[in-house]
């Protein structure tokens, strides 16, 4: 079973460091490795950095003192975002979690521990708060284990061509590999293709 991110987002500051969305999402982007706080999924599949969003953890309709606290943010895709609104079990900013019910913040251990993938790289629920967060987030989307088997396919294929140019300044034959990239990239455009013809509202 996997997690949910290949590589989890750490937060490079602390505190209220930008007053603005812009200059804070723009930090966001990089610390979250320009994926999902939330599903993992990458923005280039979903009109890139532009349609992302700065999430509140603790709901800035709820908590406007953390409007532009660093630590409350995250880079989140449309879907989580809007999923997510203004939900808050808590009373106070700091209790995220009543009982079974509540959010877990992603950048933390404990996410993992609750949410992860399985084999085929959907995102599963593996405790009962995992299960509200799952519902929630609507992390059941298709879209979720769609998009992580994509990026898994064009790292791939980065790879295969680095070693294609690393044997063809060498010198060496590269044909075999050749092939094989043709094909990756093949499935790679059909899937592509499809997603991004697909409206922002769709749910599949
Ligand atoms: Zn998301």
């Amino acid at each position: 079973m996997g997690k949910i991110h290949d590589t989890k987002p750490i937060r490079s500051h602390t505190g209220e460091v930008w007053r603005t969305n812009s200059s804070n999402k723009k930090r966001l982007a990089v610390d979250f490795y320009n994926k999902c706080g939330y599903c993992g999924d990458h923005d280039i599949y979903s009109g890139g950095y532009n349609v992302y969003h700065v999430e509140h953890f603790a709901p800035k309709e709820k908590f406007g003192e953390l409007e532009f606290t660093y630590d409350n943010l995250l880079y989140s895709c449309p879907y989580c975002n809007i999923a997510k609104s203004n939900k808050w079990i808590g009373k106070t900013s700091k209790e995220a979690v009543v009982g079974n019910k509540g959010f877990v913040d992603p950048c933390t251990d404990e996410y993992d521990i609750h949410l992860g993938r399985d084999i085929d790289g959907k995102i599963i629920y593996k405790t009962s708060l995992g299960q509200y967060i799952h519902e929630e987030l609507k992390l059941y989307l298709k879209r979720h284990e769609i998009l992580f088997n994509l990026e898994k396919i064009r790292m791939k294929r980065k790879a295969l061509k680095e070693k294609i140019e690393f044997r063809e300044k060498n010198n060496q034959d590269y044909k075999d590999l050749e092939i094989i990239y043709k094909d990756l990239s093949a499935v790679f455009c059909d899937y592509y293709e499809l997603i991004i013809d697909e409206s922002p509202v769709h749910t599949f």
